[in-house]
């Protein structure tokens, strides 16, 4: 990923990568792809220079960049080998569609808001990643063409886990996705087995509604 955008802010992104060490991060590929995919080209100019915090910030349409923690906690759960297809729910800004490229063989990735899967589309393109299939739509039904997954991701809030993702799992696979209510939520992890799926209770959370089918309503 040699183009010009990636070697700005390089000094900030470093001091990120270690504070995310110092908050437990420990996973080798999830921190090189830190260093590798520039977060300032996935936020708009005027929270620039904030790109390198520790901290969600505006998108526009009423949504979020997660915070970096947030993405590497994902991602370091998932422990990606390069090998895998993967399924991202909630584009946003792409930042964490670009880390999922460093790190899995095949991404997929779906957005609700038609205006924020261009600009994810743009900065993707800026940084070099072509690789990506992206669509916009209600990705509380999953992607069932490009199914099974043996990773999926939901980077929005649930009231419940989306019956067709489980559905979409491969044998041995993982979603993640945060459930509870509009305001508080706990990451689960579903693992899908020959038996049926499995679900375990991680970290306290806030994400934005997942709006669908298998989500909130709008
Ligand atoms: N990982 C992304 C990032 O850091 O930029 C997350 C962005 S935001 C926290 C969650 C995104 O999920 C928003 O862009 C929102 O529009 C999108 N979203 C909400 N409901 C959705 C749905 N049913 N299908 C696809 N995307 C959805």
């Amino acid at each position: 990923m040699a183009t010009p955008v990636v070697r700005q802010f390089g000094g900030a992104r470093r001091r990120l990568i270690e504070e995310l060490q110092a908050k437990g991060i420990s996973d080798l590929a999830v921190l090189r792809a830190f260093d590798e995919v520039p977060r300032h080209a996935f936020v708009p100019s005027g929270v620039r220079h904030r790109a390198y915090e520790d901290a969600p910030l505006p998108i526009g349409h009423g949504q979020t960049i997660s915070q970096p923690w947030v993405h590497a906690r994902y991602l370091e759960l998932l422990g990606l080998t390069g090998r895998e297809r993967v399924l991202e729910i909630g584009t946003g800004s792409g930042f964490q569609t670009a880390l999922l490229s460093r790190l899995a063989a095949q991404v997929f990735s779906i957005e609700r808001i038609p205006a924020l899967a261009q600009e994810a589309q743009a900065a993707l393109a800026e940084c070099g990643i072509t690789s990506v299939v992206q669509r916009v739509g209600d990705g509380s039904l999953g992607w069932p063409e490009f199914a099974p997954y043996d990773a999926i991701l939901v980077g929005a809030a649930s009231p419940e886990v989306p019956r067709p993702l489980v559905e979409q799992l491969a044998i041995g696979g993982q979603l993640l996705v945060p459930i509870g209510g509009r305001e508080e939520q706990v990451l689960v992890r579903v693992r899908r087995t020959e038996a049926g799926q499995e679900r375990t209770s991680l970290d306290a959370m806030r994400f934005v509604p997942l709006i669908g089918t298998h989500g909130f309503e709008d």
